[in-house]
């Protein structure tokens, strides 16, 4: 069998990458939903030709999200986190003690129950009795809640489909008033390299409601480029400086505390960009 996957990432380059079996495909009602077997890569989660998840490299993008946040709160009880379907973030979610309640708002039931039919280790907490899923669109979720969260997470896809209005202003500013007085939001904003205006567009949205706004980064390598951006709004927590941060007291394979200051060390042409250099 000669099969490969292949992905666009700009009008000149194409991703391609060795495919030993089909595991899963079909149209659900928002978008076209994929597992392939890979032997770089594992298993890997497809929506709309774009890769969502490896379950070799899902650890980076799930703890990076996940933990920078919460170590930045002093006691984060009550976090959303918006898209996110193969759970990997919800699972890191509650290895923190203070989490009282999860909620995964995700559109598409489908990618939920596909993710837990081939990816039982990214699925792992979604039963337990802290996480609550709503199957809805989270633009819904934020406008409906009111001053709730300690923390939201907007684990999106690229800005196609269901999930073009999770990087509008607009939206920011639901999550903005769905977060507690001390809240912080986070988000995936994309490849430095080849979305530059997609980064600082949520940059530019973030940083005009949140007075703390910074850019954080992570080495992905199932992603465009490898590089990865995350913004991170915050109320009223400076996660460049965070007082007493709690002792993490379970195990990451690539967060750890000094990482957590490390990633929002940018390189120059980033800052530049963020700055409108
Ligand atoms: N880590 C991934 C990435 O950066 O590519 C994102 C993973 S997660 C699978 C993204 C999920 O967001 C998808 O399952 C998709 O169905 C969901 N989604 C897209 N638009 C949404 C919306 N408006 N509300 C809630 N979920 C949405």
């Amino acid at each position: 069998m000669n099969l490969w996957y292949r992905e666009k990432h700009t009008e000149n380059q194409i991703l391609s990458v060795k495919v030993t079996d089909v595991i899963h495909k079909e149209k659900t009602p928002f978008q076209e939903l994929a597992v392939y077997e890979t032997p770089e890569y594992g298993t890997i989660l497809v929506l709309d030709n774009y890769i969502q998840v490896s379950d070799q490299d899902e650890y980076i993008y799930a703890e990076m999200i996940t933990h920078v946040p919460l170590f930045t709160h002093p006691n984060p009880k009550k976090a959303l986190v918006i898209g996110g379907g193969d759970g990997s973030a919800i699972r890191e979610i509650v290895k923190h003690p203070s989490i009282e309640e999860a909620h995964l708002c995700e559109i598409d039931e489908r990618v939920v129950e596909v993710s837990k039919k081939y990816f039982p280790q990214m699925t792992v907490a979604l039963e337990d009795p802290k996480v609550k899923i709503l199957y809805k669109d989270g633009i819904k979720q934020v406008f409906q809640s009111k001053d709730e969260y300690d923390l939201i997470v907007v684990d999106s896809p690229d800005p196609v489909g269901p999930a073009v209005n999770l990087f509008s202003k607009g939206f920011y500013e639901g999550v903005y008033e769905a977060l507690k007085e001390d809240g912080i939001m986070v988000a995936q904003t994309e490849s430095p390299y080849f979305n530059q205006d997609v980064m600082k567009k949520a940059y530019d949205d973030i940083s005009a409601l949140f007075p703390i706004t910074k850019v954080y980064m992570a080495a992905i390598p199932t992603y465009q480029s490898g590089f990865w951006t995350f913004t991170m709004g915050s109320k009223k927590y400076d996660p460049t400086n965070v007082e007493n941060m709690r002792k993490q007291d379970f195990e990451t394979s690539y967060y750890n505390q000094n990482l957590h200051y490390g990633a929002f060390l940018l390189p120059t042409f980033i800052q530049n960009i963020l700055e409108g250099k």
